[in-house]
């Protein structure tokens, strides 16, 4: 008799497990199959977000900048250092048994709700059943009344440049460097190129960035993303931009090196590198996924084709995270679960896609939610902007870290929030401070009107909403109003 349950999940991603979570706590009988294998090919549910993205990614980024401070940035607090030296191995095994813990935390937490965490690739083989093969090629159908699809993404290669995850690798490469290369390409300067290249350029890499396109960070606020480039160029990354890779060359010394060719407005290129890492993109991931038979419509990029709560075209099948459209986040993906979670239960939680806050991890952190100033003009929608720099904030400068700014906007005549734009220490939970008062449709004048705890990086936050209405304190205004 096949095992039945409320809700199958495929995939214990951030997008899976939430939803697997919720569904348990509101009652449903649940079960999670999850086929990612760790170093040990022991099965460990977390999927990208814990295993290789999010969570190493910061462990390094962590590692990496207390390096600088201690190399860098002391001696101008009367700390004195005399050797400041770099252990990668040790740096790599930390960042191992971070993962481990969270994704033997998700494990504890499956247990806890009651969840069945089953081990294996899952295939839809129809609206109500689900084929799990184990690792070891033995088979069983499970039924359920609902099936939840969080089968994620996986990096996009491209022809020039193949992975072979030892010279050119891709994201999941580049967490595993056991010694610093001394020089580094990556291809793409997206969310991955700037905070992996960050990781290993401050560790002492020659670091080179390729990207294709002309304007850097198109999708970030132009003043913000200006600021961003001039940073980062300054902290050792070669941003090159308009640089399209037209092949490499894998030369065959016992110490491998690769030489990557590309193309930019001054004509026809060739660098060398000692290690490429690949970060032009992420795809969908339904490779024996779903069966034909099934009809579970994709859209023409791969991803499975849903509506705003998450349904697929069939019944009672739902599909979540990076599988569907929308920005590949991992906090996406987690509201998607717990709104489709919480439909099935009937109530009628919906995703606010217009609020989902973006963060690049570099130092300074790039932050943002809600509208830019370009879009704002396209749109044809009267707007102030608020700014304020961290160069003026107490805390910043007593913490010795004090790029970047603060740019708020605010719409002309509601005076309503329509976006927040960060570039420096701590933006990603400063930002959060904003996406919860937009959350709550604030006005610049209620973040005006708001006591904020002195002094912290967050009166920042303050003194730009003052200012996109004329009247910021601890700056001058560009406009003053009374
Ligand atoms: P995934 O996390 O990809 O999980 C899908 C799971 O499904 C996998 O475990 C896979 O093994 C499993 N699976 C697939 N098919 C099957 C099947 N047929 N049967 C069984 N199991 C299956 N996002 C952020 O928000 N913040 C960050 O700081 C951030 N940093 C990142 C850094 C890096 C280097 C990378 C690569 C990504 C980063 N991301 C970040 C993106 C984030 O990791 C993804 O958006 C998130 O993991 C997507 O969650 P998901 O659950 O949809 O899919
Ligand atoms: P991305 O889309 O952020 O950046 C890819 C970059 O590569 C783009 O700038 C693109 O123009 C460039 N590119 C594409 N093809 C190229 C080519 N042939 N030559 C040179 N440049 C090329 O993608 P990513 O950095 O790979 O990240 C993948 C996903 O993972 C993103 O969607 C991101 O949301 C997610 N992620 C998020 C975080 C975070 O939230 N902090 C961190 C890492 C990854």
């Amino acid at each position: 008799m096949a095992k039945q349950y409320d809700v199958v999940v495929i995939g214990s991603g951030p997008a899976g497990y939430v939803a697997a979570i919720r569904c348990a706590q509101l009652g449903l009988s649940t079960a999670c199959i999850e086929k990612w294998l760790n170093k040990e090919a022991k099965t460990v549910f977390g999927g990208t977000c814990l295993n290789v993205g999010c969570i190493p990614s910061k462990a390094l980024l962590d590692s990496s900048h207390k390096y600088v401070e201690a190399q860098q940035h002391m001696a101008v607090h009367g700390i004195k250092i005399d050797k400041v030296a770099m252990d990668v191995p040790t740096m790599i095994a930390r960042k191992d048994k971070v993962v481990n813990q969270l994704t033997v935390g998700v494990k504890g937490l499956f247990t806890a709700n009651q969840v069945d965490g089953i081990a294996g690739q899952g295939k839809l083989i129809a609206k109500d059943k689900v084929l799990v093969t184990a690792h070891d090629g033995s088979q069983e159908e499970i039924t359920a009344k609902y099936v939840i699809l969080a089968s994620g993404s996986v990096p996009v290669d491209i022809p020039p440049t193949p992975i072979d995850q030892e010279t050119v690798v891709d994201s999941t490469g580049a967490l595993e460097f056991q010694e610093v290369p001394k020089r580094l390409g990556v291809i793409g300067a997206g969310v991955i190129g700037l905070e992996l290249g960050s990781v290993w350029a401050r560790l002492g890499a020659e670091v080179t960035v390729l990207e294709a396109l002309g304007d850097f960070l198109p999708a970030v606020d132009r003043q913000i993303a200006k600021e961003a480039l001039k940073i980062l160029s300054r902290q050792g990354l070669h941003i090159k931009l308009g640089a399209r890779v037209t092949g490499s060359k894998l030369s065959k010394a016992a110490k491998k090196s690769i030489t990557v060719e590309y193309t930019d407005a001054e004509g026809d290129q060739k660098v060398q590198f000692d290690k490429l890492i690949v970060a032009v993109g992420r795809r969908p991931y339904t490779e024996a996924l779903l069966d034909d038979s099934v009809g579970i419509e994709k859209d023409e990029r791969g991803f499975i084709r849903v509506n705003d709560q998450c349904a697929t075209n069939i019944p009672n099948v739902y599909a979540v995270g990076d599988v569907v459209r929308g920005p590949m986040l991992a906090h996406k993906g987690m509201e998607e679960g717990v709104m489709v979670a919480e439909r099935l239960a009937d109530k009628k939680t919906q995703v606010n896609y217009d609020l989902v806050p973006s963060v690049i991890y570099t130092h300074p952190e790039i932050a943002w939610v809600g509208k830019n100033e370009e879009e704002l003009q396209a749109a044809g929608t009267e707007y102030n902007v608020g700014t304020f720099p961290f160069a003026a904030s107490g805390r910043a400068l007593a913490a010795n870290d004090a790029e970047g700014m603060v740019k708020l906007i605010a719409d002309a005549k509601t005076d309503r929030i329509l976006g927040c734009h960060i570039i420096g220490a701590s933006a990603a939970d400063l930002l959060q401070e904003m996406v919860i008062a937009m959350e709550f449709s604030a006005s610049a004048e209620d973040i005006g009107l708001t006591m904020f705890s002195h002094p912290a990086l967050s009166e920042a936050l303050h003194e730009a909403a003052l200012a996109a209405n004329g009247h910021a304190i601890h700056i001058g205004n560009r406009k003053r109003r009374k």
